[in-house]
């Protein structure tokens, strides 16, 4: 399988070239030439898997020039109840109204992001094996992003993380998550700033490109498309444990940001998977519930980007928006480049037209939650159910509770635990978060961080220190 650049200006590359690339070099996402059919005897065979092989089954068919054997064995080393807390990797469980939760949050950093993190770790430190190449990630994290890299990446040949994160805006928890790693590779630096200058010092980094080059730096953004492939899995998993044969549909409603989760189920559902309807749920910041509704997509700067009770989902420019607006426009790369020079230009764009037109075979559909609703819906699920679900999770249960269709079965995907959101628990139930087993006492632990000016010169001083030892 051979990837190419939404915005048609990239020679086709391998899965092994791609893995390592942030933006194509033409701006855009990489994307296959074209997605795997799965016939209806290959959906019966890959039902009774368990999800270290089917995870085997799916990244096959994405990832060509990696020997079957070697990615059996970086799979069933990924996906172990060790990592994920069961055999089960991604449990279901039900709601009394019938909705079906897809827990994804067991692992490490207790946030979806750890299903698709855990890989790439493993991936890039079998890639650069090979290759002969290490790699320095520099990354900015607002919270869940973060950690879920650093745990990843930890202890891993060839890698290192420089993560920067805004000095005292993240939750206790989250601080203690990340902070309290001691692995020699893993590096916190706490910038005096808000979120958008770390993101700043990133970019400016970046754009030196001799030292980009000298140092080896890299990203483990959303956009990269083995995290994308890693997500396909659990909706074939979770549509297998939401149902009980292949006749039947189910419809997926997602809590999205940057448009990463539910671009996995958009190529799920491409694939055949038998997806009825994918239903995006926005909080405030509600640019793609706007897009679904109305068909135009009108992103916003960042002084219009509200600060919610669900944060890893304040985003008002879905970066991943752009590989299904490749397949929207019917995989014409030059109309993605107009559009998108469009976006840079401040000006956004309207596909109504197309967005009608293709309603059936993509199947979107939005809704979004405020404050009020999140915390209604949290104390509901938890008055009715007895189940604590964090604030991301309680926006797709509430946007699902609002669209379900008679006869419909919703599977919510829960983005994260509430043990990581524990203010607004308390604010919902007025009773701090269940916390999992083995975070007990995790904020006293020792923690390993360097404070810095927002200033991208100290960052950089600091990488070229901390690599020369
Ligand atoms: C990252 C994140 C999201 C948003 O996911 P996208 O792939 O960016 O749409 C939602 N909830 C939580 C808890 C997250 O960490």
């Amino acid at each position: 399988m051979k990837y190419i650049s939404t915005r048609g200006g990239m020679q086709p590359q391998s899965f092994s070239d791609i893995l390592l690339m942030g933006l194509a070099p033409d701006g855009g996402l990489a994307l296959p030439e074209s997605y795997p059919q799965i016939s209806r005897s290959q959906l019966d065979a890959w039902r009774g898997l368990s999800y270290a092989e089917l995870a085997f089954e799916i990244i096959r068919l994405f990832a060509t020039d990696i020997p079957e054997a070697d990615l059996k064995d970086i799979v069933s080393r990924t996906y172990t109840a060790a990592v994920f807390g069961s055999e089960a990797i991604t449990p279901v469980k039900r709601l009394s109204d019938g909705l079906v939760i897809l827990e994804l949050s067991n692992g490490p950093t207790l946030a979806f992001k750890d299903m698709a993190m855990q890989l790439l770790g493993n991936l890039f430190e079998y890639v650069l094996g090979k290759k002969g190449q290490s790699l320095n990630i520099l990354g900015a994290t607002s919270g869940d992003t973060g950690s879920a890299a650093e745990y990843a990446m930890r202890g891993k040949q060839g890698i290192s993380v420089f993560m920067l994160s805004p000095d005292g805006l993240m939750s206790p928890f989250q601080r203690a998550q990340m902070f309290s790693l001691q692995d020699a590779n893993i590096h916190n630096i706490a910038i005096k700033g808000m979120f958008d200058d770390c993101q700043d010092i990133v970019k400016a980094v970046q754009n030196d490109h001799a030292f980009k080059a000298k140092y080896q730096i890299g990203t483990v953004n959303s956009i990269n498309w083995a995290r994308v492939v890693a997500q396909v899995v659990y909706y074939f998993k979770g549509y297998f444990n939401a149902t009980s044969s292949n006749d039947e549909q189910v419809s997926f409603c997602v809590p999205s940001g940057n448009f990463g989760n539910v671009c996995a189920g958009h190529i799920a559902r491409q694939m055949g998977l038998p997806v009825q309807r994918l239903i995006v749920a926005t909080n405030e910041n509600d640019v793609l519930d706007e897009f679904f509704r109305t068909g135009a997509y009108r992103p916003r700067g960042t002084a219009n980007t509200y600060v919610t009770s669900s944060p890893s989902m304040d985003i008002s420019k879905a970066s991943n928006f752009e590989r299904f607006v490749f397949d929207l426009v019917g995989r014409d790369g030059a109309a993605v480049k107009a559009l998108w020079a469009d976006v840079d230009a401040g000006k956004g764009f309207d596909l109504s037209a197309k967005l009608a037109e293709a309603a059936d075979k993509f199947g979107f559909v939005s809704g979004k939650s405020s404050h009020a609703d999140r915390l209604a819906t949290i104390r509901a699920v938890d008055a009715t159910d007895g189940v604590v679900v964090d604030t991301h999770t309680a926006d797709g249960i509430k946007v699902a509770r609002e669209l379900r269709l008679p006869g419909e079965t919703v599977v919510c995907l829960e983005t994260a635990l509430p043990a990581k959101f524990a203010d607004t628990i308390r604010e919902a139930l007025d009773r701090d978060p269940p916390r999992p087993a083995g975070f007990d006492g995790l904020e006293d632990l020792p923690q390993k961080v360097v404070v810095f000016d927002a200033d991208a010169a100290k960052v950089k001083a600091f990488v070229e220190q901390t690599l020369a030892q």
